[in-house]
């Protein structure tokens, strides 16, 4: 039995890859950071598909909260095999509007929290000699989004990151990929009007936005024993918007 720990899992991608790793037999640890309601529900309703799950508090923008959030996902689910890089927040606007504040904010959950996680994950993982991380970018952190600067900075970061660490501890027997969506209907859409949606699925080859459903196949896919040979890649799943 394998261990999946999933941040920012109380809704959307993150909340889909937690279905996905429990319907494919994995215990499964979700995080969250405010919405411990929906990440409690969650976590009862994929018990029944047989596996543990449990729902735990951290903002992964916090380093010591998420070596306790490691310490508590242990002690409750025993070690960790796969670590999926969710949790994310985007900023649109004017990168000469953007305060200190909000670009420390962005940068601290998006690129930092992602290289927290990964630094706690990998002593499990090194030592065992086995692991899987996957890390969720964004296709603006592959070619860049007008208004999302930050965003972009951070994504573009996240693949450096996958990149560098799969060469780090490829040796050691731990895999690291990315996957990079593309424009996925979750909250993070909330903002976006009927026009602008239009207009990004006239953008898309497949002529459709993504879903959570979308994204979480090819995280689960990533995490697999059938993904053995693949490491230190970005799996763009973008419906051809960016290619
Ligand atoms: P979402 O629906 O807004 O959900 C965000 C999730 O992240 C929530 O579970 C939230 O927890 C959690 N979260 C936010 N900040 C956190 C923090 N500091 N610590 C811990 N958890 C935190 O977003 P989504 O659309 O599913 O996006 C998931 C990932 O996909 C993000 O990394 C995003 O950048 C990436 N992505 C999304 C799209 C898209 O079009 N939707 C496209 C490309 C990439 P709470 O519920 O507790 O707030």
């Amino acid at each position: 039995m394998s261990t999946v720990l999933i941040t920012g899992a109380s809704r959307g991608i993150g909340a889909q890859c937690a279905i996905a790793f429990a319907k494919a037999g994995y215990d499964v640890a979700l995080n969250y950071r405010r919405n411990a309601e929906m990440a409690s529900a969650l976590a009862k309703e994929i018990q029944s598909f047989g596996v543990r799950a449990i729902a735990v508090q951290a903002d992964v923008a916090d380093s010591t909260q998420v070596k306790r959030m490691f310490e508590d996902v242990r002690a409750e689910l025993g070690a960790i095999n796969v670590l999926v890089n969710n949790a994310g927040i985007s900023h649109v606007g004017l990168l000469t509007d953007m305060t200190d504040d909000e670009w420390r904010r962005l940068i601290d959950t998006d690129l930092s929290g992602t290289f927290y996680c990964c630094r706690e994950a990998l002593f499990d993982m090194i030592r065992a000699h086995s692991g899987v991380i996957v890390n969720i970018a964004s296709m603006w952190g592959e070619v860049g989004a007008s208004c999302e600067a930050a965003y972009s900075a951070a994504k573009a970061g996240v693949i450096g990151l996958t990149k560098a660490l799969a060469k780090e501890v490829g040796p050691s027997g731990v895999r690291v990929n990315a996957v990079s969506p593309g424009v996925v209907m979750t909250d993070m859409m909330a903002d976006f009007s009927e026009k602008d949606v239009a207009a990004l699925k006239d953008d898309t080859p497949l002529m459709r936005l993504g879903s959570p459903e979308d994204i979480a196949d090819a995280v689960l896919f990533l995490a697999s024993e059938k993904a053995r040979f693949i490491t230190g890649q970005v799996l763009s799943v973008n419906g051809g918007m960016v290619i």
